[in-house]
């Protein structure tokens, strides 16, 4: 039983935490063993993409057969390049690109892998069920977990995005996905209501046939691991660092997954310095991370970075897990203080314990928007989360080490704001903006995004914020 609660004693296998998705305590499942189980960094650096998601995988998932199998399987036609995610100099910084998938956001690089991941956990499990992905989305995770799971034999999904509070070119993403065994719904709420209404459903339904694929499943988090190991290996090719040398990451944060996942390689070894958590108007997360105290109360801001616009982050559960020495009962008793008042406040010791780690910063969007110019002008187009990220990192300051910029998603899923921050000419719809994005980049837009334009919207269902049980209830009984 590798897997505990964050909440309680409650301990899982590898198999059944991925299957479960969220812990029936409401914790999160997480190794804490982790930093202490040796994994052979070195080997893993010589390895392909691809051989070292496959043996970064079955370290953190041991009792899945055949990892490297599922991993070729999985990325199999998905991604444009064979590289998943290719390393570009912009000035002194490197920049990650982890959008050449199927649905041009960094989402792709785990939800290509996790159908694979709940399918063999439903056939070692021996479930005859159909499974049943519930998942929130902020705008990319919906659409890549729709790309991940439509006509996946045994499983369903339902996405729940906030009404509104996403980009034209991801509502098309998501409302015009076909599939037999897909649902979209909006819900008259923000990205934390959807949230909260998938927690509540879990909780409420208690019904073994749910899973999520959200980063609150483990099954999500790990394969986001790999690709700060390839980053730190096409440096090293690239000659640009010495074997053992650290190396800092800048991460536009909004749920914490993609950072915490960071965290994971530097507890498997990996030679990183920092993770500088970027922040946009809604700086909860930065704030925490520079004061010890998470706080709520303050208007929830729509930027043009949606896919950050987030005020409770959950994957920071498992980092305070960590940071306090695996006290559940501590970290339960925080998250009580968060639900009933909105705000907890660590102690000095797990802050401490954080900020060895992890440094963070905000940037607003005008900061934002002129980060974006910046990169243009040093020939590199990029989207309004990166846009963050750039911003910050000016912001705070570079250290005297390398520093990787994780890019989440393609400039032309949000051109707009894209040609607003470059100067560029905003008229026309979405469509055209990325004909004229193309124009003056030269970068082909991805196939994804241009055939969008012509399909059917399938999905209409809109509900109130507290509706998500029941309508999540309704479709286990009846069907899709
Ligand atoms: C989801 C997303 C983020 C935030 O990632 P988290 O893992 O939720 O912190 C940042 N940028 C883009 C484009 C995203 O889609």
């Amino acid at each position: 039983m590798l897997y505990r609660s964050t909440r309680s004693g409650l301990t899982a296998s590898d198999l059944e935490a991925v299957l479960q998705g969220l812990a029936p305590d409401g914790g999160l499942y997480i190794d804490p063993t982790l930093a202490e189980r040796p994994f052979d960094r070195k080997k893993c650096l010589t390895l392909t993409e691809k051989g070292m998601m496959g043996m970064i995988l079955h370290h953190l998932l041991p009792s899945f057969e055949d990892m490297d199998a599922l991993v070729e399987k999985a990325y199999e036609g998905k991604f444009e390049n064979d590289r998943i995610s290719p390393l570009v100099k912009c000035g002194d910084d490197y920049i990650m690109e982890l959008f050449h998938g199927p649905t041009s956001a960094f989402k792709d690089v785990a939800l290509s892998v996790l159908p694979h991941l709940v399918t063999a956990a439903r056939r070692q499990l021996g479930k005859k069920d159909d499974i049943l992905i519930l998942t929130a989305t902020s705008g990319d995770t919906g659409k890549a977990a729709l790309e991940g799971f439509h006509d996946v034999d045994g499983t369903g999904i339902i996405v729940f995005y906030p009404e509104g509070g996403v980009s034209k070119v991801q509502y098309m993403q998501m409302a015009t996905q076909s599939g037999k065994n897909v649902r979209v719904c909006a819900v008259r709420g923000n990205f934390d209501d959807c949230q909260r209404g998938v927690k509540k459903a879990f909780t409420a339904l208690n019904d073994s046939r749910l899973s999520s694929a959200n980063s609150i499943n483990i099954g999500r988090l790990a394969p986001q691991v790999c690709y700060y190991f390839s980053a730190y290996s096409q440096l090293l090719a690239l000659g640009e660092i010495e074997p053992d040398e650290m190396i800092d990451f800048v991460v536009p944060t909004g749920n914490f997954g993609d950072i915490l996942a960071g965290y994971f390689a530097k507890l498997m070894g990996l030679p990183v310095g920092k993770l500088v958590c970027a922040a946009n108007d809604n700086n909860v997360l930065s704030d925490f991370i520079n004061t010890g105290v998470y706080d709520v109360h303050r208007p929830f801001i729509r930027t043009e970075s949606p896919s950050m616009d987030i005020l409770v982050s959950s994957n920071l559960e498992r980092l305070l897990y960590l940071a306090s020495g695996c006290d559940c009962e501590k970290v339960k008793g925080w998250m009580k203080e968060l639900s009933s008042n909105g705000s907890y406040t660590v102690d000095a010791e797990t802050l401490s314990n954080i900020r060895e780690t992890f440094s963070a910063g905000f940037a607003c969007q005008s900061e934002s928007d002129a980060a974006c110019k910046k990169a243009w002008d040093k020939g590199y187009l990029c989207d309004p989360h990166t846009s963050v990220a750039l911003a910050v990192l000016e912001k705070l300051g570079r250290s005297e080490r390398k520093t990787v910029v994780l890019s989440t998603a393609s400039p032309y899923k949000f051109p707009m704001a894209v040609l607003r921050s470059v100067g560029g000419d905003c008229t026309g719809d979405e469509f055209e903006q990325m004909e004229t994005l193309e124009k003056i980049s030269g970068v082909k837009v991805p196939k994804n995004l241009s055939g969008l334009r012509s399909r059917e919207i399938l999905h209409r269902d809109v509900i109130d914020k507290d509706a998500v049980p029941a309508y999540v209830e309704k479709i286990l009984r009846e069907g899709m």
